[in-house]
């Protein structure tokens, strides 16, 4: 290890090497964090801070178990892919047992772009379509053929064979709960929107290719879909030729709880499944399920796929620690009762504070929605940055996502506890009636400094 620098040196030697183009949270002040172990991480003068928004580090920051997992096999062996090993095969075997069976082969990628890249190479290869269908806000990833699908980029460019479907927010999108109050109402019109981009395709004599989404959306603000909607999107698409590709790497790998995969909460079997961000916990490893047709196909009728460091042997010991962690520590029940608790909590909040205007949860995967004004629902983007830059100066981590940056993210390490949440609502209750009494304070301070503090789109996926 190279000699400590103060964080002033920090900051000047990452001006200096790293391309501007990669930002950091907290734009004017960033947080230098040198050690982080459960749900907490450290900075560099030892002050704590409660981790409420990393799905990365899924099982908790350093997991011992996983640690140890990393040091034994890179003492032992660590090598490309392509020779024989047994860690690719029992922690496939273990991954795929937690899928319908028809999702049964597996690819290794390394991070949640290549993933969802390769699950959309797989579906133009298996239909010999070209068009796909994405869903507004959405965010699948940093290739060129991830970021085309990712209309939640701020310079996003729609090309030609991508079409992008309202997506169903129910709180504040094209059709919402005040004017329909079914699930069922709301997603046959949330549906009908894909069915009218599919009837398009087959005017001009185009077939689709693939819809990806993801299971519930994440950067577009933490929308859960209406049940029935997937079902029957998933239905047409199929009837046009298409398959359909759950992006499940933030949601996947039991945050919701109840399920392993967020499609699981919408009764649909998908063609393919990406997975990331949790997988490693925190270590750089992805995959793609898919069904054996598919991959057969690609056999067939594409090239060899080959990438250097996915599925080495240390990765998949890595991604098999987590896996048994999850289930050793019961961290999908943990997830079912915090996430119950957090939104049962965020609601008495929202007796208090009218800026929050709607509560969304499924397990550790939470939203609350600020807005200006519950009837007009204007959202209250200057204040969530306030309310994110506050809860940091009170020791907490927090994001803010959603195309106005207006919904303040709950997605903490799986092992938070309710103690954590009940110091996470003292804090937050503090904060919001900051924001209330002190209008003229969060509108100095955000023509300051705050504006600046507003983590960057770009920065958040
Ligand atoms: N899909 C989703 C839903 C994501 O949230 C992200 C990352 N935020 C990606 C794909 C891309 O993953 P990665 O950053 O590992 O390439």
């Amino acid at each position: 290890t190279g000699k400590k620098l103060t964080k002033e040196e920090t900051i000047r030697l990452r001006n200096e090497f790293i391309g501007k183009s990669c930002p950091l949270f907290y734009k004017s002040n960033p947080l230098k964090i040198v050690e982080a172990k459960g749900q907490y991480m450290y900075d560099e003068e030892g002050q704590e801070y409660l981790d409420c928004a990393n799905n990365v580090c899924h099982v908790g920051h350093c997991h011992p178990k996983v640690v140890a997992a990393g040091v034994e096999q890179m003492e032992i062996l660590n090598t490309n892919s392509r020779y024989l090993n047994d860690n690719i095969l029992h922690l496939s075997e273990s991954l795929l047992k937690k899928f319908p069976p028809s999702l049964n082969r597996i690819y290794f990628t390394n991070s949640g772009s290549e993933a969802n890249d390769l699950a959309m190479r797989l579906a133009k290869t298996y239909t010999g379509n070209q068009d796909i269908i994405c869903l507004n806000a959405a965010y699948h990833g940093i290739t060129e053929a991830t970021m085309k699908v990712s209309p939640y980029k701020q310079l996003y460019s729609k090309p030609d064979h991508v079409h992008v479907a309202p997506n169903p927010d129910t709180y504040r999108g094209k059709f919402t709960r005040d004017e329909f109050e079914s699930d069922k109402e709301l997603s046959k019109l949330y549906a009908l929107e894909i069915e009218k981009i599919l009837n398009r395709l087959k005017e001009c004599n185009r077939k689709i290719a693939c819809f990806i989404h993801e299971s519930l959306q994440s950067c577009a603000g933490q929308i859960i879909m209406p049940k029935g909607y997937l079902e029957s999107v998933y239905k047409q698409v199929r009837e046009h030729g298409g398959v359909c590709i759950a992006d499940e790497v933030q949601v996947g790998f039991g945050r919701v709880g109840k399920y392993w995969w967020g499609f699981e909460m919408n009764d649909v079997v998908p063609d393919i499944v990406t997975l990331g961000k949790p997988m490693g916990n925190g270590h750089p490893i992805s995959a793609v399920v898919t069904t054996r047709e598919i991959a057969d196909q690609f056999f067939e009728k594409a090239d060899s796929f080959f990438s250097t460091f996915a599925g080495n042997p240390v990765s998949c010991r890595i991604a098999l620690a987590v896996l048994q962690t999850i289930e050793e520590e019961n961290l999908r029940e943990n997830a079912i009762e915090v996430g119950h608790y957090f939104v049962n909590e965020v609601k008495k909040l929202k007796l208090k504070h009218s800026i929050i205007g709607d509560i969304r949860g499924a397990g550790l995967f939470a939203g609350i929605e600020l807005s200006k004004d519950r009837l007009t629902k204007k959202p209250a983007t200057e204040e969530a940055a306030f309310i994110v830059d506050s809860l940091r100066n009170r020791n907490i981590i927090m994001t803010i996502d959603g195309l106005d940056e207006n919904v303040l993210k709950f997605k903490p390490p799986m092992c938070i506890t309710k103690s954590n949440v009940d110091f996470l609502m003292s804090r937050l209750d503090s904060v919001l009636l900051e924001c209330r009494f002190s209008k003229n304070t969060v509108k100095r301070q955000l023509s300051t400094e705050c504006d600046e503090n507003v983590p960057d789109k770009k920065q958040k996926a």
